[in-house]
């Protein structure tokens, strides 16, 4: 495997406005398209398979109808109006009836890591559904100071979790190489996000997973709003069809062989196999499928039964103080989707907002003006050594990059090669969006 190599200069040419076929990278649609009620842009990808991503796979946008509208929107519309939700709420207590256990054991799991959601999941399925969840939390890179004040009120609400760590070294590692390679600093998070509830309900002998909010709600095809599952295939996988694994987008011999990992310390990141999900007949539900799911509510249910508390201070790059708060790498997170993509963490708050009538879409267009090149300096230089890959910690891995430590400098050169010119143009030094909804 070649060295990583210290980001190029990118050409300009291919970002001045006078370029009037920009380059399109990603697979994206060519032409960005904002959905008419939320604001929400064409160019946001929906959900992927993360265990075999990689930069080369072509993305498939967010779907917006011959109207112009997202299918968030219309998922949001049906949710209101369509979806009859005592039906729903029938169907998950027939769930709970099924799966009940009084033999002093689990009876579900609900992942999380004490944020609203997971924190009203958890708290509602044992008080009012009389379930006995497990919640398992896959530890965030960093918690920020409030998301492990969360973290302890959710336990001390009366929840039982395990909290799972795995090697932090191989971890900043993974993230470095997911930085690198894809530009997505949580991948490898998210690998362990979806992967790690199922085995450890495998372990136990627990059947039933519940996640909270439906990926649909925000992101993916309308239609996977009336499944109440999620797909397998995101966290499990056949034997026979596990050669092309990546992890960070980096076939897995090659961390082995290159990057000083061992097979074991990959473990948690890769997908359990089918056999044994069919054998301990294990099921991943949505519980946004059988309770509406409404985030302000959530908000103020965990700040009412557990003492839920927002962040201190504004969150950079948005106006919100509860949304993404319990890890510090979200900063970065959201400037790589503004960059791939032209979507800015203001942009995922106005557009839920506005779908939920909080706010109206001029005073979304505002705020998004206001906050969308707002670069996130809080915790700069503390992810940027998390990034970071001493040779004392590192001795093999360190070799494989021109320059192992990250800083400022570095991550912005990083965040140019990534850009797509349909997207961005620079000028006066700066970088602009070249469509805009407002
Ligand atoms: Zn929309």
């Amino acid at each position: 495997m070649k060295k990583i190599e210290y980001p190029k200069n990118i050409n300009l040419t291919d970002y001045s406005l006078e370029n009037k076929k920009p380059k399109v990278f990603y697979g994206l649609s060519p032409e960005v398209i904002f959905c008419k009620k939320c604001a929400m842009s064409n160019q946001k990808p929906i959900s992927t398979v993360e265990f075999k991503n990689t930069i080369e796979g072509k993305k498939t946008g967010i779907n917006l109808n011959e109207d112009g509208i997202c299918d968030p929107c219309i998922v949001n519309d049906k949710k209101n109006n369509e979806v009859d939700w005592e039906l729903r709420e029938k169907e998950l207590k027939d769930l709970c009836d099924k799966y009940r256990r009084s033999d002093g054991k689990y009876d579900c799991i609900v992942p999380g890591s004490g944020g609203k959601d997971s924190f009203y999941a958890s708290h509602i399925l044992k008080t009012k559904y009389h379930m006995n969840p497990l919640t398992v939390a896959w530890a965030p890179n960093i918690f920020t100071e409030w998301g492990w004040k969360n973290f302890q009120s959710w336990i001390g609400s009366g929840q039982d979790n395990y909290l799972v760590t795995t090697n932090t070294r191989v971890k900043r590692l993974l993230t470095r190489l997911a930085v690198e390679k894809l530009l997505h600093p949580f991948q490898p998070f998210v690998l362990g996000q979806r992967i790690i509830p199922p085995k450890i309900a495998a372990m136990m002998d627990i059947k039933l997973i519940f996640y909270g909010e439906n990926e649909a709600e925000y992101n993916n095809p309308a239609a996977d709003f009336f499944k109440p599952k999620r797909n397998p295939k995101t966290w499990a996988l056949n034997k026979n069809n596990s050669s092309d694994l990546k992890i960070s987008g980096v076939p897995l011999d090659d961390l082995i062989n290159y990057f000083g990992i061992n097979k074991n310390e990959l473990s948690s990141y890769l997908p359990l196999d089918e056999n044994l999900m069919m054998e301990k007949e294990l099921q991943v539900h949505y519980l946004g499928y059988y309770l509406k799911w409404d985030q302000q509510g959530k908000y103020y249910y965990a700040v009412k039964h557990g003492g839920f508390i927002p962040s201190p201070y504004r969150t950079p790059g948005t106006y919100s103080k509860y949304n993404s708060i319990d890890d510090k790498m979200d900063d970065l997170h959201f400037i790589t989707t503004s960059t791939k993509y032209g979507v800015s963490r203001v942009n995922y708050d106005v557009s839920q907002e506005i779908r939920n009538g909080d706010i109206s879409i001029e005073e979304g267009k505002a705020l998004v003006k206001k906050y969308q090149y707002e670069f996130p300096t809080r915790f700069e230089d503390e992810l940027y050594e998390y990034l970071s890959l001493p040779s004392e910690h590192y001795p093999e891995a360190s070799k494989m990059f021109e320059e192992p430590a990250m800083n400022r400098e570095y991550f912005l050169k990083l965040l140019d090669t990534f850009r797509s010119p349909h997207i961005w143009y620079k000028k006066d030094n700066q970088w602009l969006l070249r469509t805009t909804f407002y």
